[in-house]
């Protein structure tokens, strides 16, 4: 038996016992990367799914391996990414069942992070976006000393991630070893965070982030609230700003308008530039579109082109998602595709993200993870093990749907909303020092985002 087989036969058995949004999200890209005499080591896509898989799985893999091969002693667990950086040489190409996803992100650049997909070669500027555009011009002139730091906001899907790691990869570019680049979420910097605490490495952590030139971190929205990573970045932000290193940092709204963020941050942020990105115009919508399919090395009829620079106005990533699926109906049927095919098409993508994130979303998302009904969360009964299920709901209620205390207590079947304001509370404060509390919700939260 093959790794490869013996993999795909645990998985099976995996995929019998375990819920099954929670298994597409977790198992369905890891795979067996060796396996010695006793030792099994299985690669994961990154290192939140690593730590998840092992706080939550492991003796379940453990069982279904040794079920089918006797001489397992041990499960270890690997990063994918780490891996390629290691020992490329050796490891074959990630199979293609792992898919798209697992491909683009090996394309990451594992000593900046950095996507070599967004440069600033490809960015439409408009006047949607100029001022930004320009900042990060100015910045990548001068790194570290004219806008420092630069802070860059708008909407879902307007640029923010493509504008900040162009920058990056331009810096690398121009500047080359000279300048040291790390790009960074919000979200894998507080992981980063969480687990230097719980495993006694806050020194490794901090010389990390602390020794580079440019330190790109993206959506800090997510930062706010979570008090011991905000005093990280705080200080990480403070030796960085004090040396003349640069920080670019981008955000979906403006500092003020990050609620949970501490105020002395907030004022650091404003210490510098803080741009926005708005909506682009009918026209730039067109030249985006354009650039797209040069892109691709494809074309549509002006007809096509024209209805979607009018239908999709606020949001470059659903551009881009039917621009991809309309490409692709013309090459799988190899003929120009009609107006009403492309106004059905169209009508598909834009309808589906319409929808919003819905109370009922949360509720199945955490009663899918916790593997009851979504009942249970909203019912009577005082079963200690709905407890923490219960407070969790509200809290993301809260965060995710900014509900009023009383609408959250409504939903859930309690009269005082005190107990909803508690809950909250509760959560935030316990996110702060409790790992795995924290990699719930994150899980929790990913699976209301990409139900299915
Ligand atoms: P955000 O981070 O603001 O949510 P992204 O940077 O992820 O948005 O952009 C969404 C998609 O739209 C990406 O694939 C990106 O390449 C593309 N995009 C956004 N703005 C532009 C632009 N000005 N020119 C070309 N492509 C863009
Ligand atoms: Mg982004």
């Amino acid at each position: 038996m093959t790794n490869e087989e013996l993999w795909r036969a645990v998985l099976s058995d995996l995929e019998l016992q375990i819920p099954r949004p929670n298994f597409l999200t977790w198992l369905k890209s890891s795979r067996l990367v060796e396996k010695s005499d006793d030792v099994s080591l299985v690669a994961l896509p990154n290192n939140f799914a690593k730590e998840w898989v092992e706080l939550k799985y492991h003796k379940l893999i453990l069982g279904c391996i040794r079920n089918l091969d006797g001489s397992t002693k041990k499960v270890e667990y690997v990063v994918e990414g780490s891996l390629v950086k290691k020992s490329s040489r050796r490891l074959p190409a990630v199979s293609p069942a792992s898919g798209q996803l697992a491909l683009e992100a090996l394309r990451v650049d594992p000593a900046t992070n950095l996507n070599p997909r967004y440069t600033l070669n490809s960015f439409v500027v408009g006047s949607f976006n100029e001022l930004a555009y320009s900042a990060v011009s100015a910045v990548i002139e001068k790194v570290g000393v004219k806008y420092n730091p630069l802070f860059v906001y708008g909407g879902v899907g307007l640029g923010k991630t493509h504008l900040i790691q162009g920058a990056g990869n331009q810096i690398k570019n121009d500047y080359k070893d000279a300048v040291r680049v790390r790009y960074v979420t919000s979200e894998k910097f507080t992981s980063d965070v969480v687990w230097a605490i719980r495993n006694r490495r806050i020194d490794d952590m901090k010389k990390t982030y602390r020794d580079v030139d440019v330190l790109i971190i993206d959506d800090i929205q997510f930062i706010g609230g979570k008090e011991k990573t905000e005093e990280e970045f705080f200080h990480t932000f403070n030796a960085l700003h004090e040396t003349n290193k640069q920080i670019i940092i981008s955000s979906d709204r403006p500092p003020k308008a990050i609620p949970t963020l501490e105020e002395r941050l907030r004022s650091r942020f404003e210490g510098g530039i803080v741009v926005d990105i708005s909506y682009p115009d009918y026209e730039t919508r067109l030249a985006i579109i354009n650039t797209k399919l040069q892109e691709r090395a494809s074309s549509l009829d002006d007809k096509i082109i024209d209805l979607i620079a009018r239908k999709v106005q606020r949001n470059i990533r659903e551009i881009e998602g039917i621009l991809n699926k309309l490409v692709f109906y013309q090459s799988t049927y190899k003929r120009a595709l009609d107006l009403g095919m492309a106004e059905k098409i169209i009508a598909e993508v834009v309808d589906q993200s319409a929808s919003k994130t819905t109370p009922s979303q949360i509720l199945k998302a955490v009663a899918g993870f916790f593997e009851i009904s979504p009942n249970d969360l909203v019912g009577r009964q005082r079963n200690k093990e709905f407890v923490e299920p219960r407070q969790i709901t509200m809290y993301l209620f809260r965060e995710m749907l900014h509900m009023s205390y009383p609408d959250i207590a409504s939903k859930v079947g309690k009269r005082d909303h005190t107990t909803a304001i508690y809950a909250y509370k509760k959560i935030l404060e316990n996110s702060v020092r409790d790992g795995d509390l924290n990699h719930k919700l994150l899980l929790i939260k990913e699976t209301v985002n990409k139900p299915g």
